[in-house]
């Protein structure tokens, strides 16, 4: 069962004769149409030195792109010249106001047991220290709970290290996120994470954290796991552990900043959008090249890829470049706000931003909004279903390139405020396997990307948004605008 034959019966609304007719075959002139053109997708990325060149570029000559840096905005106006150089239609900047966080000069050392420097990354929107640091004893706690069952008193005063191994991303982050409020809960006067990520080498890995109202904002910084590991190491032998932590860290009045966007317009539907992109702000460590400087040369390029091919996309494809992912998500909601008259027109809204991993396939993420108003309770999961179904014909064509796994889950943080909104959004499923060892961190720098993955990454990309260019009908649900 395909995607045609699913949608002109949700236009008359008939889910249950739907399922009933699962064995019909649609006609085939879709499926063809992309038969022909993934093998050649497929080919031309391999040969094209173009994504992994430019990327290099921006890496290079821009370095890590924090919100409210001119090296930010300066990597904005490049990819708009690039769109521009490409033959992108349409292209242009939208204003965004973005939080401007500076980090200043930072460091941490032990005094006692013995003198010796730690490896740390002060947190996102953290706070500094006053001047001359804070010096303090440490305690090391293992989990909230754990901090929860403290007295007060062995609590207060101190510095607190969360020492949480890394256990995936999704469910250790919290802690780099809650962690440094609930630690000034109970009186502490500093707080130390430890590095959420894959073990690396002494490696520090950064990102936000969010204080809560109530609380007193205190500094906080990552620290490396081998830190961590032996501050806990040296409590457990019974040592008085004190450091000393100095962050110059602030935040200073929001910055301008910009989404960039270009267009191939649709040939059929030109109001009918199908949106990719990535983020191109980046923490201000390393060279943002895997977080996210690839995954905006992914959809740059897969759009580069069926333009250059002379495909002739039906509906409108739009490249977004996303400002100020990483400490704020202000590109992305600026980005549904500025665009919200068209909202309903946006078929799809696929986002790549886990790295350089090869793709295996895509993450199909839908919301409650997807099937409108109208449906009853199990319409998303009919939905989802279906949705899953069309991305199984898509799939067929990347199966010799082991892309074809299509599952339900997260798409991407940029695209979240579209998904809210009822827009099917695709996650690129990379193998992520690799990637949060580096990403956040000094070593997310332009060498470890593998040109022959990027390059498959961006075949795939452009496979799935030609597909959704071409298909007929919607992945969205009775609200959709064809519905009756
Ligand atoms: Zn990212």
């Amino acid at each position: 069962m395909e995607i045609r034959m699913i949608v002109s019966l949700r236009q008359l609304g008939v889910w249950t004769v739907l399922l009933a007719l699962s064995s019909v075959h649609p006609p085939a002139g879709g499926a063809s149409e992309l038969s022909e053109a993934a093998p050649r997708l497929l080919g031309a990325a391999a040969r094209s030195p173009e994504a992994y060149d430019r990327l290099g570029e921006l890496c290079d000559n821009y370095g890590h792109r924090l919100s409210g840096s001119a090296q930010l905005e300066a990597a904005i106006d490049w990819t708009a010249k690039l769109m521009r150089e490409y033959g992108f239609e349409n292209v242009r900047k939208e204003e965004v106001l973005v939080p401007h966080w500076v980090r200043g000069e930072e460091g941490a050392y032990l005094t006692s047991p013995a003198k010796q420097r730690l490896h740390i990354l002060g947190l996102g929107r953290s706070v500094g220290t006053p001047d001359g640091g804070i010096e303090a004893p440490m305690v090391v706690v293992e989990s909230f709970d754990d901090l929860e069952a403290r007295d007060e008193k062995d609590i207060r005063g101190r510095i607190v290290l969360f020492n949480v191994p890394y256990d995936g991303y999704g469910r250790t982050v919290r802690y780099r996120g809650s962690g440094p409020s609930a630690a000034a809960r109970k009186g502490a006067v500093a707080c130390f994470v430890r590095s959420v990520g894959l073990p690396g080498m002494q490696t520090p890995h950064t990102g936000a954290l969010r204080y809560s109202e109530e609380d007193p904002k205190i500094p906080a910084a990552a620290v490396s796991r081998e830190d961590a590991l032996m501050i806990a190491r040296m409590i457990e032998r019974g040592d008085e552990v004190i450091a000393h932590l100095e962050m110059q860290a602030h935040t200073l009045e929001d910055a301008v900043s910009h989404n960039v966007m270009g267009e191939i317009p649709g040939s059929v539907h030109p109001e009918e959008i199908v949106v990719l992109g990535g983020h191109i702000d980046s923490w201000d460590v390393g060279q943002g090249a895997q977080d996210d400087g690839v995954g905006c040369m992914i959809a740059l390029h897969a759009v580069r890829l069926i333009q250059r091919l002379g495909l002739q996309p039906k509906r409108t494809l739009r490249v977004v470049l996303w400002t100020n992912e990483e400490n704020g998500l202000r590109g992305g909601a600026a980005y549904a706000e500025a665009h919200a008259d068209e909202i309903e027109r946006h078929v799809a809204a696929i986002e790549a931003d886990s790295g350089n991993g090869r793709a295996r396939g895509f993450r199909l993420d839908l919301r409650e909004a997807v099937v409108g108003e109208n449906s009853d309770a199990d319409s998303l999961d009919l939905l989802r279903e279906e949705g899953l179904q069309f991305l199984d014909t898509v799939g067929a064509q990347l199966r010799s390139v082991g892309a074809d796994t299509m599952r339900a889950g997260g798409s991407g943080a940029d695209i979240s405020p579209l998904a809210r909104q009822g827009v099917p959004c695709l996650g690129l499923d990379h193998d992520a396997s690799e990637y949060f060892r580096i990403h956040h961190t000094e070593s997310d720098t332009f060498d470890r990307i593998i040109p022959e993955d990027l390059n498959h990454n961006v075949a795939v990309m452009a496979i799935m948004a030609f597909a959704l260019t071409q298909m007929e009908g919607e992945l969205r649900g009775l609200r959709s605008r064809h519905a009756p």
